[in-house]
């Protein structure tokens, strides 16, 4: 399925399934997800009380059972809320430096164009 997925278009984020996210959980949880995806999927959980459960069971499973190997105590529960935080703020991050980037993109085009034209009149 080809997505036209853009930051803005809210529509598109619910028209999206929720088996479509479920299947986001597991490369999620392991730092598989493109830039995108992550914020496809963090948008997603924060409206959909479901997909959020699943996410949080699948992290549970895959910590706990990765603990128990290692004999680490845990609590999994404070681990998680974390795990969404941390989630959260490199997607911002991620988000502004893009931001950053394209504002700082077009003063240089425009400083170009502006050099450009002082060149022409001299
Ligand atoms: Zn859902």
């Amino acid at each position: 399925m080809k997505s036209n997925f853009k930051f803005t278009n809210i529509k598109n984020i619910k028209e999206k399934d929720c088996r479509d996210y479920r299947q986001l959980i597991t490369p999620f949880l392991n730092g598989k997800l493109s830039f995108e995806r992550n914020g496809e999927l963090l948008g997603h959980v924060d409206t959909c009380e479901n997909c959020y459960d699943e996410l949080r069971t699948t992290y549970m499973v895959m910590e706990g059972l990765k603990r128990l190997e290692s004999g680490e105590a845990f609590n999994l529960g404070d681990d998680f809320g974390k795990v969404m935080r941390d989630a959260r703020a490199d997607y911002e991050n991620i988000r502004l430096a893009r931001k950053v980037m394209s504002t700082a993109l077009f003063s240089v085009i425009i400083f170009t164009f502006v050099i450009l034209m002082a060149g022409l009149f001299v």
